[in-house]
């Protein structure tokens, strides 16, 4: 039997639309080429490439009117696999 700790933590009640897209305030690497357009990324002097955040700490992809991503179809892997309800998640959800 699996120890109940080492279980992924998830909340069904945890959703995007009761959240002010706080996932979209973390440094997103990519990773592979997803088709961001090339406005959004920031490359590091070594060619590492993140998505670009404004001073308001949100990156610059994010739709400030909705709070939600302007360019889904495109949008980085680490933000396809973030989990809606999961332990990250939680964890940001509890941010200030
Ligand atoms: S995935 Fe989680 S942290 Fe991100 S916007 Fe949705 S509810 Fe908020
Ligand atoms: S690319 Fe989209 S989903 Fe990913 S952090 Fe930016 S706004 Fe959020």
């Amino acid at each position: 039997m699996i120890p109940l700790h080492t279980l992924p933590v998830l909340d069904p009640t945890a959703t995007c639309d009761t959240c002010a897209a706080k996932c979209c305030r973390l440094e997103v690497m990519l990773i592979t080429d997803t088709g961001v357009p090339e406005r959004f990324i920031d490359t590091d002097d070594w060619g590492s490439q993140t998505m670009a955040r404004l001073d308001d700490g949100w990156c610059a992809a994010l739709d400030r009117r909705t709070m939600s991503c302007s360019i889904y179809r495109q949008r980085p892997l680490i933000c396809r696999e973030f989990e809606m309800g999961g332990s990250d998640c939680l964890e940001e959800r509890l941010a200030p």
